[in-house]
């Protein structure tokens, strides 16, 4: 099953780079996703290509107007039937890994970058279905935030990695942050891997990997840890 991804955005080049390397660019290249960024701009009716104006009641900042907007997924859905209608934004769901993992299993994802002071209010109550953040901080855009997102459900999605353990044993997959790693050489001007990564031991260095996870995740994140407690 191949994921199908619509980002509308009125800066198409901002995605070009997040999707044209390493593991996104392997997803593509493989077909597990497709991803289509759409310039609302070619959604706007005035001469200008303008996608903005200034918001009623006043204030600084312009808002992103509803007609390019609306036009533009009414077009899309038309061709497609959406999981969800997303739009970034900062006082949406705060991204985490449960999430990622969920959305990595849907098949048509339609996602809004907006700018400015925002979209007007009457897109995200009759469009959008769904809104989710990256962090409490504000960007200036939702391009670097849609392809945060992106990010972490297309590297989830069965095939991309080329070990496909290895998603599952990164940090908060089971509420845990992940061990300590160590590459060649075992002993760099004295400063040395512990000795049981270097013993053969499988059993042993999975016991190690376990208590480092809990031990850092009770230092840095006494949050997931209890939740993982109870
Ligand atoms: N005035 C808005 C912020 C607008 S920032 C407010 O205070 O809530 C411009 C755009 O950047 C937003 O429309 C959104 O698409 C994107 N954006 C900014 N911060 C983001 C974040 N933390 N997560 C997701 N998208 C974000």
């Amino acid at each position: 099953m191949k994921m199908h991804i619509d980002i509308i955005s009125v800066l198409p080049r901002l995605l070009d780079s997040p999707f044209s390397h390493s593991i996104l660019k392997r997803a593509i290249d493989k077909e597990l996703v497709e991803v289509n960024v759409i310039d609302l701009r070619d959604y706007a009716e005035n001469k200008n290509r303008q996608v903005d104006d200034y918001a009623f009641g006043g204030g600084a900042g312009m808002v992103m107007t509803i007609e390019p907007i609306a036009k533009c997924i009414e077009a899309l859905k038309e061709k497609r039937t959406y999981d969800e209608i997303i739009y970034m934004s900062p006082d949406g769901e705060v991204i985490n890994q449960g999430m990622a993992n969920f959305y990595s299993t849907q098949k048509n994802l339609l996602i809004l970058c907006g700018h400015y002071k925002g979209v007007d209010e009457r897109v995200r109550e009759h469009f959008i279905t769904k809104e989710i953040s990256i962090g409490d901080y504000v960007l200036s855009g939702g391009e670097l935030a849609a392809a945060v997102f992106c990010d972490s459900i297309i590297r989830l999605i069965p095939g991309v990695l080329s070990d496909e353990t290895s998603a599952l044993t990164d940090s908060f997959q089971d509420d845990l942050l992940s061990p300590p790693v160590y590459s060649r050489p075992a002993d760099y001007k004295g400063m040395k891997v512990p000795d049981v990564l270097l013993s053969g031991h499988t059993k042993e260095i999975e016991k190690w990997r376990l208590n480092k996870s809990l031990e850092r995740t009770k230092e840095r994140r006494p949050d997931l840890y209890k939740k993982g407690d109870s």
